[in-house]
């Protein structure tokens, strides 16, 4: 079976916010900062850009993936 650990759902809220904030968060278990790599290749110019960010803490190995919205809002 996989050992993938996982951030608890509040967990992952908090790295959300973060990053929406243009920040770089630390991770909930270790308080060291996250690496953020940003996922896939959106189109620019369609008017409507969907982006994913991967979230990983190099130290406990827990990651979180969610699309991240830029720019300004319909
Ligand atoms: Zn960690």
């Amino acid at each position: 079976m996989s050992d993938t650990a996982r951030f608890t759902a509040a967990e992952e809220q908090a790295i959300r916010d973060t990053v929406q904030r243009g920040g770089t968060p630390p991770c909930p278990r270790c308080e060291v900062p996250m690496t953020r790599r940003p996922i896939g290749g959106g189109s620019f110019g369609l008017g409507y850009q969907r982006q994913r960010e991967w979230l990983l803490c190099a130290q406990c190995r827990r990651s979180v993936i969610f699309d991240v919205k830029r720019g300004t809002r319909l």
